[in-house]
């Protein structure tokens, strides 16, 4: 597996859902997401071109996420993802709180 460098700029095209370009040309597709148990999580990519595979990490939730989805929680709301925002819920994943768009850990369920 290979990692992908200028991880901020990927990310950002990740949230918005845009196409990210391949380093081998073509674009890359996006096979799937796994939380990992500190709650951050890993995006695996396919290249469209060279089907050679790319892991990106994508970083656990800051404690400003954390306290927006908390918040909402004990408002009786419904939290959203705080980096895909609205349609995109969080769901129940074991104990925890999980976008299934970006595999990142929010909160405790
Ligand atoms: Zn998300």
């Amino acid at each position: 597996m290979l990692q992908l460098d200028n991880e901020k700029q990927l990310l950002k095209m990740l949230y918005s859902g845009q196409q990210i370009p391949s380093p081998n040309g073509g674009f890359l597709m996006l096979l799937g997401v796994r939380t990992t148990s500190d709650g951050s999580a890993l995006a695996i990519f396919e290249c469209s071109v060279s089907s050679l595979r790319y892991e990106l990490t994508i970083p656990k939730a800051t404690r400003t996420e954390r306290k927006k989805v908390k918040d909402e929680l004990e408002a009786g709301s419904e939290p959203d993802c705080p980096r895909h925002g609205t349609g995109a819920r969080l769901e129940r994943a074991g104990k925890d709180l999980v976008c299934r768009a970006c595999g990142v850990a929010y909160a405790r369920a």
